[in-house]
C-alpha cells in the first residue's frame, strides 16, 4: 500500500456498559467488567473523515423508557452522556457533523448505530444483509432499536453486496475474499458472521501504527483471539444468531493473529484495546 492509502486512525469511545467477566471470557470471575463502546475515525488522505461505527448515544436512554424496549435497558445498563457522543467528540476535534460523508456500520446493534442520526450528510455503508429492521420484542432480541435510525436512513443507505468480493492479498489470510469499499484498496471489508448477520470487519493501514484489523464484535475481548477463549456458552447461544459461526470467526482471527502478530487487531468492546489505542 502506498501512503495515499494510509489513514490517520483515531480510536474513540462513546459510552459503555457492564457485564460479568465470566460471560465475556469463560472461566473468569463473575465480577462486573466495564465494556467500552469504541468507534473509529478514519481520515483518508483524499476522501476526508470516515467513521467506523458510532458507539452509544443518549437516544438509548430515551428509547428504552417504553415497553418493550425498556427490557433492553434492564439487560444492558448503558452509560452515555451528551458530551461523550461521537458527534460531540468530533466537534471538539474540529470535525463538524456535516463533514462526515461516510459512516461504515459494522452491524446494527445499538452500541454501533447510536450516533447515525447525528451525521446529516453521511452515507451509511454496510453489508446488505446486515440491515434487517425489526420492531417490538423481535428488535430487542436482535439488539436493535428502530428509533436510532435517522428518518431519511433509506435514502442515505449504501448497502454493499457481498457478491462484489474480490480475492484479498495473502496478508489477510485466512480471510480470502473481501470488498474494496472505497475502490482504492485502502479499506478491505470482510465478513465476520456469528455475532450478527452480515457483520463487517475492516483491514487498513494506519499512520504510525501500520496494519490494522477492526474486527467489531467478532469477539469482545482481545484475550478471546489471543488465547482462544470463548464467551460463556449461555451468552453465545442466547445472543448470537449463529453460535457456531461465532466460534469459527474467533478461530479465524486467532489464526490471523498467530500468522501476523504485528497486525493491530481491535475489537470494538475490548477494555485493553481502549487503554492501548484510545486518545
Ligand atoms: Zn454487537
Amino acid at each position: 500500500m502506498t501512503n495515499d492509502q494510509t489513514f490517520k486512525l483515531t480510536l474513540l469511545q462513546a459510552g459503555h456498559t457492564t457485564a460479568p467477566e465470566a460471560m465475556i471470557l469463560r472461566g473468569e470471575s463473575w465480577r462486573k467488567m466495564t465494556i467500552p463502546a469504541l468507534f473509529a475515525l478514519l481520515e483518508h488522505p483524499r476522501l476526508g473523515p470516515i467513521l467506523f461505527d458510532t458507539g452509544y448515544s443518549p437516544r438509548f436512554l430515551a428509547e428504552t423508557r417504553r415497553w418493550p424496549y425498556w427490557l433492553y435497558a434492564k439487560m444492558t445498563p448503558v452509560f452515555i452522556r451528551a458530551e461523550e457522543t461521537a458527534a460531540a467528540q468530533l466537534q471538539r476535534r474540529g470535525i463538524r457533523p456535516a463533514d462526515i460523508e461516510r459512516v461504515i456500520v459494522s452491524h446494527f446493534h445499538v452500541d454501533h448505530i447510536g450516533g447515525l442520526a447525528d451525521f446529516p450528510r453521511a452515507q451509511f455503508i454496510f453489508y446488505a444483509d446486515a440491515f434487517q429492521p425489526k420492531t417490538g420484542l423481535a428488535a430487542v432480541k436482535a439488539g436493535f432499536l428502530p428509533g436510532h435510525l435517522p428518518a431519511d436512513f433509506a435514502g442515505r443507505a449504501a448497502p454493499v453486496d457481498p457478491a462484489q468480493a474480490i480475492g484479498l492479498p495473502p496478508e489477510t489470510a485466512p480471510f480470502a475474499r473481501g470488498v474494496d469499499l472505497l475502490g482504492d484498496g485502502s479499506l478491505l471489508a470482510v465478513r465476520l458472521p456469528g455475532h450478527a448477520v452480515g457483520q463487517m470487519g475492516l483491514f487498513l493501514q494506519a499512520e504510525g501504527l501500520g496494519p490494522v484489523f477492526l474486527c467489531a464484535d467478532a469477539c469482545w475481548h482481545s484475550r478471546a483471539f489471543r488465547e482462544l477463549i470463548f464467551p460463556h456458552p449461555l451468552l453465545n447461544h442466547l445472543l448470537h444468531p449463529d453460535p457456531a459461526a461465532y466460534h469459527q470467526s474467533i478461530r479465524r482471527i486467532h489464526q490471523l493473529h498467530q500468522r501476523r502478530p504485528e497486525l493491530h487487531i481491535i475489537p470494538s468492546h475490548c477494555p485493553e484495546a481502549a487503554q492501548q489505542y484510545c486518545q
